[in-house]
């Protein structure tokens, strides 16, 4: 059981996700992108949507102390301490760190690509103001578990990580994912990685109702949880079996389907809930025992966008991120997709889930989201987190509720909303700066230029610069 054995100094980070780090632990590498590094920090003028779900407020200041927020307010309510390093935010928004729900550290692309996110994924979520993430499944999960130590060593920049273990599913998976054929093998699997640390277990579309119970006992038991991107278990029935999370909302849904067989994945599901009726029966049915188990949904528009034809999925500075030969291949499909006139996601689909994530919300459902960078490679790390909350205006929400889903919602599905995931008093100093008032044009949220993490502002430029090129190389 050697394996099991983590060096002292790691395993006590393991268990401090939300300490605030400091300045002075952070190595060169880290260090050359950071453009705030003082105790105290003074950002004035600044328009703050809150993550509270609280009215967007003009002119306020906010005090960032020793990597914590120390005081928010107006101007004649917060005095700027002496020795404060200011930064006027006059024509700014400032919000909370986001908090990626689905945003893995893989990334997979058009023309069958998949690949390791260990560089351009943490520098990329940075960049876009993503301060935490859940992987929401993993690939390499043993790349993930040393990334994680070597960002919060100070080795490497990036998010707050959540881990979640490799994918489990059923005896129609396969692939990268554990396919687990007896409750007990989903028991050792749990056991397995709940004592490697991580804090989720993830579930996909072949598993079995008693695989996929057997696996929410077990986790329950070591206390952590599990989510589920699902079709072989409808929602209704994961429900039931106590999971903690469903990903990815109405279009994965198999409560839709009349003719669903118990623990089978219907064939060609996707593009027939294209026509679900977002507002009928099964709809409401369904959002109302989410809301009275308290399931959360985490919502991932970005990731369904691309397969849309005729969707703005072309943004320079996506593809310019992109390593050469994965834009010419997402290009190439992209294409395809809008030449005939509907991919495999209809324009009816993606509005149809724009809805039932409003209702959800509208019936108290808590909801979250991620920007899951797979699919044809189109949603990337950070700036498809980016594209939710375009997506989020689009569906109706206000800014308010946008910014709250995107943020202080994560933090209270992962249970550190005492911690983060707003700007209040108190709270660790996760804030992004956007050039720009969000209220008003929802692409201000693209605009990031100060990023701080634990009160340590990050060059947003110079991590975007860094990674140019390089999205589906490393
Ligand atoms: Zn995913």
């Amino acid at each position: 059981m050697r394996q099991f054995v983590f060096p002292l100094a790691l395993s006590a980070l393991a268990f401090s996700p939300v300490a605030a780090q400091r300045p002075d632990s952070l190595t060169e590498t880290v260090r050359r992108y950071v453009s705030v590094d003082t105790s105290v920090v003074a950002l004035t003028h600044v328009l703050l949507v809150d993550g509270t779900g609280a009215e967007p407020r003009p002119d306020q200041t906010v005090i960032i102390r020793d990597g914590r927020i120390a005081e928010v307010g107006s101007a004649a309510q917060v005095k700027v301490p002496g020795g404060a390093v200011t930064m006027d935010l006059n024509g700014h928004t400032l919000i909370p760190g986001l908090v990626g729900m689905h945003d893995h550290l893989f990334y997979t692309a058009a023309g069958g690509r998949a690949v390791q996110m260990s560089y351009t994924g943490p520098r990329l979520y940075l960049a876009s103001g993503v301060t935490t993430i859940r992987t929401a499944g993993s690939r390499s999960t043993y790349a993930e578990i040393n990334l994680r130590n070597n960002i919060d060593l100070g080795r490497v920049p990036g998010p707050r990580i959540h881990l979640t273990a490799p994918y489990i599913t059923g005896a129609e998976g396969g692939g990268s994912m554990d396919v687990v054929t007896s409750p007990d093998e989903a028991r050792r699997f749990v056991a397995y990685w709940a004592s490697e640390g991580v804090t989720w277990i993830k579930a996909y579309t072949d598993i079995r109702r008693s695989e996929l119970g057997a696996a929410i006992k077990e986790a329950h038991r070591r206390g952590i949880k599990v989510t589920g991107h699902l079709c072989s278990v409808s929602f209704r029935e994961a429900v039931e079996l106590g999971i903690d999370n469903l990903e990815h909302g109405m279009l994965t849904a198999s409560d839709f389907d009349p003719a669903k067989q118990p623990d089978v994945c219907p064939v060609g599901q996707v593009g027939r809930n294209n026509a679900i009726d977002p507002t009928g029966e099964v709809a409401k049915s369904t959002i109302a025992i989410m809301v009275k188990h308290g399931v959360p949904m985490t919502s991932t528009l970005a990731v369904y966008e691309p397969f849309v034809a005729n969707r703005p999925t072309r943004e320079p500075r996506v593809l310019s991120a992109m390593a050469p030969e994965v834009r010419e291949s997402y290009l190439k499909l992209r294409q395809e997709i809008d030449s005939s006139g509907s991919g495999p996601i209809a324009e009816r689909g993606l509005r149809g889930a724009m809805a039932f994530e409003r209702s959800f919300v509208a019936a108290g459902g808590l909801l979250a989201s991620g920007v899951d960078p797979t699919g044809i490679g189109g949603a990337l790390a950070g700036y498809g987190d980016q594209r939710n909350y375009e997506l989020f205006i689009e569906a109706g929400f206000t800014p308010a509720q946008a910014v709250r889903i995107m943020t202080a919602n994560g933090a209270k599905i992962l249970g550190v909303d005492g911690k983060l995931g707003t700007v209040e008093r108190g709270k660790l100093a996760d804030l992004v700066v956007l050039r720009g008032d969000l209220t008003a044009d929802p692409t201000v949220i693209r605009n990031t230029t100060t990023v701080f993490k634990d009160g340590v502002g990050y060059d947003s430029s110079k991590l975007i610069a860094s990674v140019e090129g390089r999205v589906g190389i490393d």
